[in-house]
C-alpha cells in the first residue's frame, strides 16, 4: 500500500517539476512513481505509508554509517543549541579543515561549499586561473553536478532522462568542454595533441559511480598523472561519491595516484549540504582572499553543516574497521550475486570497488559510457520494481551505483541475495 506517497506525488507535480526535486528521483527510467519517505533509522527507509524498506541508496552516498547514526545526530543537536549561521569563521571550520587534510593525502588546503556541484564548478575555476587556459577534459558518462561545463556527455540522472547534453548550455561554454571515453588513455592523449597548450584541467570520477558502478583499468590513473605532469594540466580527482567511502583517503588512497585537486561532498556533511574543493597550496592559494579567482558562500561552512561531517569524519577517521567491514559485506552480497546468476545460467556483469557496486545486464565487461548503455534497462527496470516489491530500495536507474553503510548486517546481506536470486528467477 502506497496511497499516501501517490498522494504526494499528485500535489507534488502541481507545484514542483517533476515533482521532484532531484530529477532521478522521480523513478522516470523504471516506470511507477516515487515513493515519499518519511523517516530513517539504521540500514532501512519508512515511507508515507509506514513500508520498510533496506536501503541501498543511503541518500546517494553519504549514510555510510547508517540512517540517524547517534554521534552525528548528539552533534546535531548540540551545535543547534549555539544558534544556525552567524556568517562569520567558526573554530569547527578550523578544525573540519585540519582533519580534511589529515585523512586526504593531496589535500594541503581547502575551501568549504555546500554541495558538490559548486565544488567542481569551483576546482575547474581554479584551475582555469591558475594554468591560464580555458579547455577542460572529462569523460564520457561521468557525472560532476550540474555545472555547465559538465553537462555534456553526463552521466547519472542527465543520462538516465535522456539529457546527457543538457539544453541551456551554451555553445560558448561546450565548446571548452572535450569528452573522451573513459578508461581510455590513448583518447587523452589525441585530445591533448589536438589542443595543445590550452588545456587547463583533467577531471574525473576516479572510480565512476554515475554511469553505474565501473572501476578504472590498471595504469589508467597513472597514466593521467604521467600526463599532466607532463603538459602542466591540473589533474582533478572528483571524488564527491568515492571520498571517506572507499578509503579514509578515497581513491586517491586506494589506488596510490595524487590528484592536484580533489572535490569532496555526500559523507563530508554527514548528511547536510555541504561540499569542499582542495588541493596543492599553490594552487588553492589562488582562491580569494588569497589571490584573485572568485569564490564565496553565504552558508558555507554553516556551523550545524560542519558539525554533521565533522562528526562523521571523525567517527571514520577513529574506526579505521569500518573499511574492511564494508568491503567483505559488500564481495559477500556480489558473490552471491554471482552464484545466483551461475545457478540461473545467466551470464551478466557486475562491477564493485569496496562498498559500491552494480549488476549490469549485459554479459560483455562495462569499462566506460558505452558498454554501460549495452545494459538491457528493460530488464533492469523490472529488477528493480522486483527488488522493490520485496521490500529493497535500489538506485532506480542503471547508471547509479549502489552503496552499503555499516548499518547492514551479515544477516540482511543474506536478505538481499535471496531477493536478487528471486527477482533474477522473476524477471526471466
Ligand atoms: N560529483 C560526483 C562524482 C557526484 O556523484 C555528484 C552527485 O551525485 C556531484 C559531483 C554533484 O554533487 P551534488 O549533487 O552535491 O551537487
Amino acid at each position: 500500500m502506497i496511497q499516501n506517497s501517490q498522494d504526494l506525488f499528485k500535489r507534488a507535480q502541481r507545484v514542483i517539476p517533476g515533482g521532484v526535486n532531484s530529477p532521478v528521483r522521480a523513478f522516470r527510467a523504471v516506470g511507477g512513481n516515487p515513493i515519499f519517505m518519511a523517516s530513517a533509522k539504521g540500514p532501512y527507509l519508512y515511507d508515507e505509508d509506514n513500508n520498510q524498506y533496506l536501503d541501498f541508496i543511503n541518500s546517494w552516498g553519504p549514510m555510510i554509517l547508517g540512517h540517524a547514526c547517534e554521534n552525528v545526530e548528539k552533534a546535531v543537536q548540540d551545535a543547534l543549541g549555539n544558534s544556525f549561521s552567524f556568517g562569520a569563521p567558526t573554530r569547527r571550520e578550523v578544525e573540519m579543515a585540519e582533519l580534511i587534510i589529515s585523512m586526504v593525502p593531496s589535500v594541503e588546503k581547502v575551501r568549504m561549499v555546500n554541495s558538490g556541484t559548486e565544488a567542481t564548478m569551483s576546482a575547474v575555476r581554479v584551475a582555469r586561473g591558475y594554468t591560464g587556459k580555458d579547455k577542460i577534459i572529462k569523460f564520457e558518462g561521468c557525472y560532476h553536478g550540474h555545472g555547465d561545463s559538465f553537462l555534456i556527455s553526463a552521466g547519472s540522472g542527465a543520462i538516465t532522462l535522456g539529457v546527457p547534453d543538457s539544453p541551456g548550455v551554451t555553445k560558448g561554454v561546450a565548446q571548452d568542454t572535450i569528452t573522451v571515453p573513459y578508461n581510455n588513455l590513448e583518447a587523452v592523449k589525441i585530445a591533448l595533441e589536438a589542443n595543445k597548450g590550452q588545456v587547463a584541467a583533467i577531471i574525473l570520477e576516479p572510480v565512476v559511480g554515475n554511469m553505474g558502478l565501473v572501476p578504472p583499468v590498471r595504469g589508467f590513473l597513472p597514466g593521467l598523472r604521467d600526463l599532466c605532469d607532463q603538459e602542466g594540466i591540473v589533474l582533478i580527482f572528483d571524488e564527491v561519491m568515492t571520498g571517506f567511502r572507499l578509503a579514509k583517503g578515497g581513491a586517491q588512497e586506494l589506488y596510490n595516484v595524487m590528484p592536484d585537486l580533489t572535490t569532496l561532498g555526500k559523507i563530508i556533511g554527514g548528511g547536510l549540504p555541504v561540499g569542499a574543493y582542495g588541493g596543492r597550496k599553490e594552487i588553492m592559494d589562488c582562491v580569494a582572499p588569497a589571490g584573485p579567482v572568485y569564490q564565496a558562500g553565504t552558508l558555507s561552512g554553516n556551523p550545524i553543516a560542519m558539525a554533521a561531517g565533522y562528526a562523521m569524519l571523525t567517527y571514520l577517521n577513529e574506526h579505521p574497521e569500518v573499511y574492511p567491514y564494508l568491503d567483505n559485506l559488500t564481495s559477500k552480497m556480489v558473490e552471491g550475486m554471482r552464484e545466483n546468476l551461475t545457478q540461473l545460467n545467466l551470464d551478466y556483469t557486475i562491477n564493485q570497488v569496496g562498498s559500491m557496486f552494480s549488476i549490469f545486464f549485459t554479459s560483455d565487461p562495462v569499462t566506460d559510457f558505452d558498454s554501460a548503455k549495452q545494459s538491457d534497462l528493460a530488464l533492469f527496470g523490472q529488477y528493480f520494481n522486483s527488488m522493490l516489491r520485496q521490500g529493497i530500495y535500489l538506485a532506480p536507474s542503471q547508471f547509479e551505483t549502489l552503496f552499503v553503510s555499516i548499518a547492514l548486517t551479515d544477516k540482511l546481506a543474506d536478505q538481499y541475495i535471496a531477493a536478487n536470486l528471486a527477482a533474477l528467477h522473476e524477471i526471466h
